[in-house]
């Protein structure tokens, strides 16, 4: 396991912090879902407890280093502020000296927030002058920002690599739970897999194989599977070029006795939009002109017989255009079976986690993955490079 903010002594030191609050916020400046925030609310108060000066740093949409008023964290300031009820201060330019002298002048347990990190372009090209800057700031580095590990960025990679690093209490609940499903799960293992992207998914499919007992897969990743096997998905969303590795994939399963089960029937529609003419196919089977946008109701019963009796869940992806009401059943439906669930359950992607929260189920899940890149990665089998910097604990 890695070091965590428990293993090393914070008090007196200044801790750079290194959070996610890409939080979304409208027009009027509102933060509208604030989960970012309160996420991180244990590591920062362990460390105002345990007397350390808190330095936080985040970005906050993709500003590609230019100041972006609209993207100042400075309604994430006082959302902070009231959530640890105590007085955060801001600092306006990492690069100006009165930043270093604030840090100079911190108190123990005192806290500091920097402005938009991804303000200055050198952030996201990893700049190492300016990564020095920012670790000039600090005694320690604690990675909580388990959204962006999987990048090299000046502010995440580039400081890690300066000063003594080590995780927060969230990039630690992550890491364990991944571990467990992807290396201690408990039988029967099922992966649900959606989503459009399947440059992305192939890989975890390929890595999960030595793992998981069944794979669902939905979306429209599953057409390119389809397909493979000589089925007419019509207009369904197909990857032309991953056609031979998707059968190779089906063929491997099948060899290691894995389960992989594609959608019986969907639903189809004649243009990708919300008010689209929709009509059932069986998926082999479409007709001319039509697109798969969500599994059929027998795919949906399928499915659920498997996911009752899984006791490791991960879940990644939509089964559907979720985006569009008409379209939302399938997803919803498994998002229902997964929270049902009594077993170990581990959901990342934006789309399946809005699933689970709108019908109002996320703490009947065991967890729900912070990131999505960077969860994907693991599922992948591949490290998270700004993790890799931090040390093993002996
Ligand atoms: P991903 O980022 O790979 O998880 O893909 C998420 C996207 O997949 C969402 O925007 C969905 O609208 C899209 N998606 C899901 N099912 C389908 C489908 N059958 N056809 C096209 N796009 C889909």
């Amino acid at each position: 396991m890695k070091k965590t903010i428990r293993d090393i002594d914070v008090a007196g030191k200044r801790v750079f912090v290194r959070v996610d609050y890409n939080v979304p916020i409208n027009n009027e400046l509102k933060i509208v879902e604030d989960t970012r925030i309160t996420a991180t609310l244990p590591t920062i108060n362990y460390l105002i407890e345990h007397g350390a000066r808190v330095i936080l740093c985040s970005h906050l949409g993709r500003p590609n280093g230019q100041v972006d008023p609209k993207l100042s964290l400075r309604p994430v300031l006082a959302r902070l502020s009231k959530l640890l009820d105590k007085p955060v201060s801001f600092a306006e330019d990492v690069l100006d000296d009165s930043t270093l002298e604030m840090v100079n002048n911190m108190q123990d347990g005192d806290v500091l927030m920097l402005e938009n990190i991804r303000f200055y372009k050198e952030e996201e090209a990893n700049d190492p002058a300016f990564a020095k800057k920012l670790a000039s700031l600090a005694d320690i580095f604690v990675l909580e920002a388990f959204g962006t590990a999987h990048r090299k960025h000046a502010s995440t990679y580039g400081v890690a690599k300066l000063i003594p690093a080590v995780c927060g209490f969230l990039v630690e609940q992550e890491l364990v739970m991944f571990d467990k499903v992807i290396n201690n799960p408990e039988h029967p293992f099922v992966a649900i897999l959606g989503g459009a992207k399947i440059a992305d998914k192939l890989p975890v499919i390929e890595n999960l194989l030595d793992k998981v007992d069944t794979i669902l897969i939905g979306g429209g990743m599953a057409y390119t599977f389809v397909k493979a096997i000589g089925g007419n998905v019509g207009m369904s969303l197909v990857d032309n070029t991953k056609l031979e590795l998707a059968k190779q994939i089906l063929d491997t399963a099948k060899e290691k006795g894995v389960k992989i089960v594609l959608p019986i029937d969907n639903i189809g529609a004649k243009d990708f939009s919300e008010d689209a003419e929709t009509m059932k196919f069986n998926s082999a089977f479409f007709a001319d002109g039509y697109q798969g946008m969500d599994i059929g109701p027998k795919t949906i019963k399928c499915f659920k017989k498997i996911i009752k009796k899984a006791k490791t869940i991960v879940w990644n992806g939509p089964l559907g255009v979720y985006e569009y009401e008409k379209f939302k059943r399938g997803t919803n439906k498994i998002a229902k079976y997964v929270a049902k669930n009594k077993g170990i359950s581990v959901i990342g992607g934006g789309d399946s986690i809005a699933a689970i929260q709108s019908l109002g189920v996320s703490k009947k899940v065991t967890h729900i993955s912070t990131g999505g890149g960077a969860s994907l990665m693991l599922l992948q089998g591949k490290k998270l490079p700004c993790v890799e910097l931090i040390e093993d604990v002996k």
